[in-house]
């Protein structure tokens, strides 16, 4: 075994693997950027090396920088982690020279599963199935669109470097198939630095099924059982379950044959995972699953597999890379329960999944029965440079029902305040119907959309408290209980108050009227509410509402203040009375940067007309495109950034005028 290792990574899966070490007695070394000095991975580490500037081009993604930091640390691996340098080949391979160890497989083996048309070329020969589609040498639009007609359209255009979810456009009609191509190629020019593409049929509602598999240098292959992954959004996993809903015994073994086969063709070493998309119109059957691609490292949802097959993934990975034999043989593999794991985001579901930022004022996990793997702590914040995942909550239990039933409390149970969440989708999605009933499938989540992310307003109970808080001065709370403060409120003889409430882009009317003691009426123009307030003995503060009792925290978050009840978020603002800006905004003549970002495409020009909804701009921001649409109908009034330009969070990009003043 090693003695110390360096992780080329950050986040919570540089945290999650210097746990493993540290049970295992190998000393471990982070890496920073400028934006990271002080991260959770580098506080947790043994020593911690700084290594460059926030952008990941100059610190994260600097194969130089990193192999120079591990020789500092004379550190004698490296763990590149997931993303970043993971599936870099050359990063691999300048490792070795340097005479250290790549915790990871031979970079013979990643460049050969690098390219998706060629490790589909490679596993045809090697008699795995693939998706049927072209994916050969020739890139001209013409001819391309030749092969879409022939696979029959709806096809899938892939970024043949593409990884994330990156690079890809379904298209479903020939008219759409140029503009399709260009974006596509255009996201995978800047993201991969390489814009070929390939052509696949599109499947309708397939299933996303992959094998994790793991070689030893002795050349033995295992796998340890498939996941499902098929809760997507744009491509990238959402929440992921082992074993797979309905799986049978014969499709298992054929797939992870054809897994393990996969594996062998390239003399794997380490930790992979072969990608199968299922076509299950008939169910799932033995027939219809197909090789998509090989991710060629340690995955983002392994613990799912780590729960139901009782093994510590990242401690096989330092074996192996040290030397040793696989710790298990296939035989002596077997699965054991249900697991779940759902990824926690800063995003907007009812934005289009738009990736957030902000300070984590508050955050609190499950105790418990669960796993959590978090890269961020109370008081960090998610930033614009890198991906915006807070914590992955993983569960394990004897069944698919009581395993599900875990992850929605565990859900619940979860508070962030300071940066938008995907928490209430999450929990929405894991009570949705098909979904419950074992049936994902690739294009759920789509189809679903308005009732799984729609934004909700605040039901009578949320509302009520957020008024009497607010009432009782909330700005003056300063983390001390606000009960208490409502307290000295009822102190000073005041009866009765307006209060105007913000939320989401409503806002609600009321009075809160005191009763004495700590009753309360809320007053909306149609309904007066009786409020309750009470503790619970453990200094937790609960309310009675209507005869019914629920548990109610509560945190001043950036410009307002979030509650947690009854198992959900409610996010209320402030005003700033300084700023009129803001419904000038709503009212839609600037069109504002939603986050830091470059611009790269400016579709319009000074002086022309646009209709509400017509892209305006293209910006990229946290590794994604974002297309930037017309608020109303209008005259472009001025531009104010070029393509190359990089803007600020609340830039304003262009004002338009209304069309009848031009
Ligand atoms: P998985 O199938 O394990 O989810 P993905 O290909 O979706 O793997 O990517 C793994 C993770 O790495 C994702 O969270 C993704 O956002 C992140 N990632 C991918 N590419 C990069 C990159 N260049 N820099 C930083 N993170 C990246
Ligand atoms: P990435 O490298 O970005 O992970 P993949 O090739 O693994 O790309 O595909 C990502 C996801 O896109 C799959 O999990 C699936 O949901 C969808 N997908 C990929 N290929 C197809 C296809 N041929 N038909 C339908 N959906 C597909
Ligand atoms: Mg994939």
């Amino acid at each position: 075994m090693f003695s110390k290792i360096l992780i080329a990574n950050r986040g919570e899966i540089a945290c999650r693997i210097i746990r493993t070490a540290r049970r295992l007695g190998v000393r471990t070394v982070a890496v920073y950027s400028d934006a990271d000095i002080g991260a959770m991975h580098v506080a947790l580490a043994d020593e911690a090396i700084h290594i460059g500037a926030a952008a990941a081009g100059e610190s994260y993604l600097s194969k130089e920088r990193i192999i120079v930091a591990a020789g500092r640390a004379n550190a004698e691996a490296i763990h590149p982690g997931y993303g970043f340098l993971s599936e870099n080949a050359d990063f691999a391979e300048a490792v070795e020279k340097a005479g250290l160890v790549f915790i990871g497989p031979s970079p013979g083996s990643i460049r050969a599963m690098g390219l998706k048309d060629a490790a589909k070329a490679l596993m045809e020969r090697a008699g795995v199935p693939v998706v049927p589609g072209y994916h050969g040498e020739r890139q001209e639009p013409g001819f391309l669109i030749e092969q879409a007609g022939s696979i029959c359209f709806p096809v899938l255009i892939k970024a043949r470097a593409g990884g994330g979810g990156k690079g890809m456009r379904r298209v479903d009609r020939p008219d759409d198939f140029p503009a399709a191509l260009e974006a596509a190629k255009r996201e995978a020019k800047s993201a991969f630095g390489d814009d070929a593409v390939l052509i696949e049929k599109y499947l309708i509602q397939p299933r996303h099924i992959e094998i994790q598999v793991f070689g030893d240098s002795q050349g033995n292959v295992v796998h340890l059982f498939e996941r499902d992954c098929s809760l997507q959004r744009r491509h990238q996993k959402v929440i992921e379950e082992a074993p797979a809903p309905g799986m049978t015994q014969e499709m298992r073994s054929a797939m992870g044959e054809a897994a393990v086969r996969a594996a062998r063709a390239i003399d794997y070493r380490g930790a992979g995972t072969v990608e199968f998309i299922a076509d299950v119109s008939n169910g799932l059957s033995p027939d219809h699953f197909f090789f998509m691609e090989m991710n060629t490292r340690l995955q983002v949802e392994h613990p799912v597999t780590e729960a139901i097959a009782g093994v510590d993934l990242v401690e096989w990975q330092l074996r192996i890379a040290g030397g040793e034999p696989l710790p298990k043989t296939q035989a002596e593999l077997a699965i054991n329960g249900w697991a779940f794991e759902a990824r926690i985001y800063a995003e907007d579901p009812s934005r289009g999944f738009l990736p957030a930022t902000g300070t984590l004022s508050h955050l609190r996990f499950p105790d418990g029965d669960v796993r959590i793997d978090a890269g961020v702590r109370e008081g960090d914040s998610i930033t614009p440079h890198y991906d915006p995942l807070i914590a992955k909550l993983t569960v394990h239990a004897p069944d698919r029902q009581a395993a599900l039933a875990r992850l929605t409390r565990a859900l619940e149970q979860t508070q962030v305040a300071g940066a938008t969440t995907n928490l209430d989708f999450l929990i929405r999605l894991s009570r949705q119907p098909d979904f419950f009933a074992g049936r994902p499938d690739t294009g759920l989540i789509d189809r679903e959309a308005e009732a799984l992310t729609s934004a909700q307003q605040p039901d009578d109970a949320a509302l009520a408290i957020a008024a009497i808080v607010e009432a009782g001065g909330f700005a003056r709370l300063d983390g001390s209980d606000p009960w208490h403060a409502l307290g000295a409120w009822q102190l000073w003889g005041e009866m009765s108050r307006p209060v105007t409430l913000h939320f989401g882009s409503g806002q609600a009317n009321c009075r809160v009227i005191a009763k004495g003691g700590q009753l309360f009426s809320v007053a909306f123009d149609d309904r007066t509410i009786p409020v309750r307030l009470m503790a619970d003995g453990n200094g937790a503060r609960r309310v009675e509402i209507d005869g019914r009792q629920s548990s109610v925290d509560m945190f001043e978050a950036s410009h307002g203040m979030t509650l947690f009840l009854d198992g959900r978020t409610h996010h209320f603002h402030r005003l700033d009375p300084l700023d009129g800006g803001e419904e000038a905004t709503a009212g839609g003549d600037r069109l504002i940067a939603p986050m830091p970002g470059l611009v790269k495409i400016v579709r319009v020009r000074e002086g022309e007309a646009v209709a509400k909804g017509q892209a305006l701009i293209i910006m990229e921001a946290m590794k994604m495109e974002l297309t930037l649409t017309a608020m109303r109908d209008g005259v472009v009034e001025s531009l104010h950034v070029g393509e190359g330009d990089q803007t600020s969070e609340s830039a304003v990009l262009l004002l338009l005028r209304p069309e009848d003043t031009a």
